[in-house]
């Protein structure tokens, strides 16, 4: 069952070229997708891609320039703040998104004081364990903890009232590598208790360890969207097979370097791989037709 629904949503955003003169740029053109009540869904693409754009949307933190979403079958700019008691967000850098001045109980504690709930003392333990974190943490502040322990506060902080989803936005791009498996195993441990994960990432590696499917956004547009194994394993649009071979390796000296550089929204083109593919035809140009091969969807004119 689709817990989250992404209805063909664009955003546009203005930039200014001159002083009176601007341009209107597609960071997302037309997306849809679905997260389904109980999974992770990975959203990768590279740098620029749009991630974080369609996180924004989906946590109302920016409104879509086109189409809709609806989380539970209800279009989302129709709840009120309970909104947020059904969708938290974990971000890049824990430091910077947890407030210094406050002791770790006070961090948990404040949402569920907006929200007004009375059995807060259980529920900030539960979350603070659930967290791989201990009673003795309660009484610090960010200051006093490691970039792993920060990171696992930011997730009790988003636990804490029992989201239905969570939207992970490069949860773990601020760690070091021996930090990051920790991490990604307490989303594994979330999915258990019927917690969905919108994961968001630019390092399909992570993917490999959690994701149950993986959306591949490239210039703002979707591509492919299938099972783990299927994109992972048998990727069939040109750019996720592109993406796939040139994995960067885990250490720099076995690293070849890549040809694509930092993707440029620019999602008005209408196959925005087209430049760099092997299999371009005219038509690409024009349109970019849909696939669902074995229930996965590929956006690419050779299928
Ligand atoms: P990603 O998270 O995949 O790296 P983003 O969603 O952050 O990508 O950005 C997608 C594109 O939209 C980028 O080109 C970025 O510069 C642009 N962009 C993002 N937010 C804004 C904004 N508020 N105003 C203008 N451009 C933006
Ligand atoms: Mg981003």
């Amino acid at each position: 069952m689709s817990l989250l629904t992404v209805q063909q949503v664009s955003k546009a955003y203005k930039f200014h070229i001159g002083v009176f003169k601007s341009r209107k740029f597609f960071a997302l053109k037309s997306v849809s997708l679905q997260v389904r009540a109980g999974e992770i869904l990975a959203l990768v693409g590279e740098s620029g891609s749009g991630k974080t754009t369609l996180g924004k949307l989906v946590l109302r933190l920016e409104k879509p320039t086109e189409g809709k979403i609806f989380f539970d079958g209800v279009e989302v700019s129709n709840f009120g703040k309970e909104y947020t008691r059904y969708v938290s967000a974990v971000f890049q850098d824990p430091a910077s998104s947890l407030n210094p001045r406050m002791s770790v109980r006070e961090i948990l504690e404040e949402p569920l004081m907006v929200h007004g709930y009375k059995d807060r003392e259980r529920r900030i333990l539960n979350a603070l364990v659930d967290a791989g974190l201990g009673e003795e943490y309660l009484f610090r502040k960010p200051y006093q903890l490691s970039g792993g322990q920060k990171q696992r506060v930011a997730i009790a902080r988003a636990t804490v009232l029992e989201p239905k989803l969570l939207v992970a936005d490069e949860p773990t791009a601020s760690l070091d590598a021996s930090l990051r498996k920790g991490i990604l195993e307490l989303f594994s441990k979330l999915r258990l208790k019927g917690i969905s994960v919108l994961l968001i990432t630019h390092d399909i590696r992570t993917v490999d360890y959690i994701a149950d499917r993986v959306a591949v956004l490239y210039r703002g547009r979707l591509l492919e969207l299938g099972t783990k194994e299927q994109v992972l394993k048998t990727p069939l649009h040109p750019y996720t097979k592109y993406l796939i071979q040139n994995i960067p390796a885990e250490h720099p000296s076995q690293r070849r370097t890549t040809q694509i550089v930092e993707a440029q929204a620019n999602a008005e083109e209408v196959c925005p791989f087209y430049p760099l593919c092997e299999h371009k035809m005219d038509e690409c140009k024009v349109e970019l037709k849909e696939a669902f091969i074995d229930g996965r969807l590929v956006c690419c004119n050779i299928y």
